[in-house]
């Protein structure tokens, strides 16, 4: 039997779906509105009117008249609020501030090792206050700080279920929230990025994003949700065996992808810094382009798994995709190579997010709290 909604939960329902359409769309008029969600016109008029006073929407210019009165042009408040990522590595900080359509603002990347302590909290606290007093935003639109860490969470994502990359096994939400001013919650890296990605996208609902950073990691995007899996593990592609006896994992294990693909790998021949192993690899350098060739022959049967897995699009990201977009088509040939069903690898592509796409993909998390709870 369904339950009847009584007229203040329709009410929020129709105010929710009119925000939501507009968030997705460019600036519209009334008569469009109400057309597309079958709702009547003095309905849409007073929900514009409680989203106008909130200062969630605005008038964008008038339509041209194609006869009578000429309609306005109505499009959400991009700036209306704005969130805050962290993206926290074994050795940094990344901050961004987002607003609400996902554009950042602002970002800054410190060093600043993990520790498992108070005083590395209160630190981190430090790094916010101090991050937003620069972005010089209302504070009152902050919607609050989107965590994102190398571990995985428990279902309910406020305590760290398994960490090895940094030393956080157990660790929750509150030690850091203890020193943040807003709302916290946490995120696991690989999930923020992939849910970044496919944000505001209608082009795509499903989506397999490998993580190439300096541990390798992933998200599986089904119907614009991520498959967490029965244990919060799901995605973790950096720890799938690659070669039987390979190369040692930093997990204990043999062979894993990690350990042929992650960004270290690449960037071992120039002391760590990934940029300076594309400029040499573009120069033809022997020693980088070797590298990247073994490296790439690694990359392809990873892709060609999650293909042969997923049937769905492949977005590359973290550090390597960053830089990745020049050799696209060499990777899109040599995957096409492997492929038993299709000869075109149009389904890889390149991560839109070249910088911070963990930090931004946390601070998202927010920012569909508060479209949802419109
Ligand atoms: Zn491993």
């Amino acid at each position: 039997m369904s339950k009847r909604l009584n007229s203040i939960e329709i009410k929020k329902i129709n105010r929710n779906n009119i925000y939501k359409y507009l968030y997705q769309r460019d600036p519209i008029s009334v008569q469009d509105i109400a057309y597309s969600l079958k709702l009547s016109l003095p309905t849409v008029a007073q929900n514009l009117k409680e989203l106008q006073e909130k200062e969630l929407i605005v008038e964008t210019g008038l339509f041209e008249s194609t006869g009578g009165r000429k309609a306005k042009a109505i499009a959400y408040n991009s700036t209306a609020r704005y969130a805050v990522g962290l993206d926290i590595t074994r050795n940094h900080v990344g901050l961004v501030l987002i607003d609400l359509s996902g554009n950042v603002l602002n970002n800054s990347r410190r060093q600043f090792p993990f520790e498992n302590s108070r005083d590395y909290f209160s630190g981190v606290g430090d790094l916010v206050k101090r991050f937003i007093e620069d972005c010089q935003v209302d504070t009152g639109k902050i919607l609050g700080v989107g965590i994102a860490l190398p571990a995985i969470l428990s279902a309910d994502k406020r305590t760290v279920s398994y960490a090895t990359v940094i030393d956080f096994q157990g660790g929750t939400v509150e030690l850091f929230s203890e020193f943040i001013p807003y709302p916290c919650t946490l995120s696991n890296d690989a999930n923020a990025a992939g849910f970044a990605e496919l944000w505001g996208r209608t082009d795509i609902q499903n989506v397999v994003y490998l993580s190439l950073n300096n541990s390798v990691g992933g998200s599986i995007i089904l119907g614009k949700n991520i498959f967490a899996g029965e244990n919060q593990r799901s995605g973790e592609f950096g720890h799938m065996t690659l070669f039987p006896n390979g190369r040692t994992c930093y997990c204990g294990q043999k062979g894993c992808v990690d350990a042929y693909c992650s960004a270290k790998v690449l960037s071992e021949s120039t002391n760590g810094d990934i940029a300076e192993f594309f400029k040499q690899l573009k120069r033809r350098n022997p020693p980088q382009t070797q590298a990247w060739e073994e490296y790439l022959s690694s990359l392809v049967i990873t892709i060609n798994n999650l293909r042969m897995n997923f049937d769905c699009n492949v977005i590359l990201g973290g550090y390597v995709g960053a830089y990745i977009e020049d050799y696209l088509d060499q990777l899109k040939a040599l995957v096409a190579l492997k492929n038993t069903f299709e000869s075109k690898a149009d389904y890889l592509q390149t991560c839109k997010y070249k910088l911070e796409a963990t930090a931004v993909g946390a601070a998202l998390q927010q920012v569909e709290t508060f479209i949802d709870s419109i």
